[in-house]
């Protein structure tokens, strides 16, 4: 009988776990090399939307993801004043769960393990050569039948292979923190719901994460000096959306302050070596569809490798023609938002757009029932 084919992957994050265990689920064996000393996810909160839920499900993560993430009655927009400028229903057919990120990577990692992926962490991927290998800070080679960077936004095996790249990094950027909920949050609405409350210099998203955790992800000019400061600079914060004080007042010492930025690559593959995920094609997170796309396109990539058989490349092309429009789309949607703060005024000029993403049947899930 013949060996297994074998896939390295370079990154631990959503697009290399979801990759490894798509792969391992067609009978390869694959092997993730995580940078970091341990396996966890850094930020706050995440939002999944049905297009992620469904290839979570086929991934074997699903129920453990469910079993701690909040479904909000409602979307919201408020403005500075706090008067409600817009708010939308979610059917039941598109669901949109939010979770803190460390709820979504455990789930994931637990599914990984379960399919029998190999982790070596503390290992640095420094390149791939695109014949079929990871190269490690180390100086070793890992040969694969197929090798994939998904290194995130700053990928040195995306440097590596030298594919043409725009980078635009976007006038705004967002802290993001966890805060305990209170039991008098929010009382003049709904405080279960997704609420995006606009105000002139900066905007907070509010994102009940569980019945006691609650993310916000405060948008803010990358110029701003004051707001951008942290520990969150709370009297500015509070001067513009007082109404939000008696929450803002609860932000601990911690939290990041990370730029929205976007890469746009001539072509995701060369030769057996692939990129997935933000190392392929980072987005603002304003549709939160950055980590939907990645989970989306790593099965895809299995799903597609196992198409072409032996012929690597002809799978490799097959799964850009046929997942990229969709990735561009969302990239380029999830632009629009934060160059017009489309939203602000109350307008839903871009909710078909967002929409496409989320009510999107990915590939390798056409039968999934929940
Ligand atoms: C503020 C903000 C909010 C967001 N909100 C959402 C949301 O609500 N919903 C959503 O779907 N998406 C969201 N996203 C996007 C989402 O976080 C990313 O798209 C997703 O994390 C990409 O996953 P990834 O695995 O490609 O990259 P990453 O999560 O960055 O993982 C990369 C991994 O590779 C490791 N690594 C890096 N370099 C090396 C190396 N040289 N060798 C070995 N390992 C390496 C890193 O340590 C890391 O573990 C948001 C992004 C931001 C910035």
């Amino acid at each position: 009988m013949a060996a297994p084919r074998h896939v390295e992957i370079a990154g631990g994050g959503f697009a290399g776990l979801a990759t490894a265990t798509a792969f391992r689920q067609r009978g390869w064996t694959a092997r993730i090399h995580e940078t970091a000393p341990e396996l966890r996810s850094f930020g706050a909160g995440i939002f999944i939307w049905e297009n992620g839920l469904r290839v979570l499900k086929v991934l074997g993560a699903y129920e453990a993801v469910i079993d701690n993430a909040h479904e909000a009655p409602a979307y919201e927009g408020r403005n500075e004043h706090n008067e409600r400028i817009s708010y939308h229903t979610l059917d039941g057919d598109c669901r949109m769960l939010t979770m803190t990120r460390q709820h979504l990577y455990a789930a994931m990692l637990a599914a990984a393990e379960r399919a029998g992926v190999e982790f070596e962490t503390s290992s640095e991927i420094i390149a791939a050569d695109p014949d079929g290998a990871l190269i490690g800070a180390n100086g070793r080679e890992y040969q694969g039948d197929l090798v994939v960077g998904a290194d995130g936004v700053n990928s040195k095996v995306r440097t590596s292979l030298g594919v043409a790249t725009e980078r635009e990094t976007f006038t705004h950027g967002v802290i993001r923190v966890l805060v305990p909920r209170g039991a008098h949050d929010l009382a003049e609405t709904n405080p279960d719901n997704v609420i995006n409350f606009w105000a002139p210099r900066l905007k907070i998203l509010y994102v009940p994460c569980t019945e006691d955790i609650l993310y916000m992800a405060m948008m803010v000019a990358r110029d701003d000096v004051e707001a951008t400061t942290i520990p969150v600079n709370k009297k500015v914060w509070c001067e513009e959306l007082p109404f939000l004080a008696h929450i803002i007042e609860r932000i601990g010492d911690d939290g990041r302050y990370d730029d929205y930025e976007t890469t746009k690559l001539e072509r995701m593959s060369v030769g057996r070596a692939v990129l997935v995920g933000d190392s392929a094609h980072p987005m603002p997170p304003t549709l939160g569809q950055g980590a939907g796309c990645a989970i989306m396109n790593a099965l895809g990539l299995a799903v597609a490798i196992d198409e072409a058989g032996d012929d690597i490349r002809a799978g490799l092309d097959a799964w850009e023609r046929r997942e990229r429009p969709l990735t561009d789309h969302t990239q380029d949607v999830s632009g629009l938002y934060v160059r017009s703060r489309a939203g602000s005024d109350g307008s839903d000029k871009w909710d078909d757009a967002a929409m496409r993403t989320a009510r999107h049947v990915p590939t390798g899930t056409e039968g999934v029932v929940f």
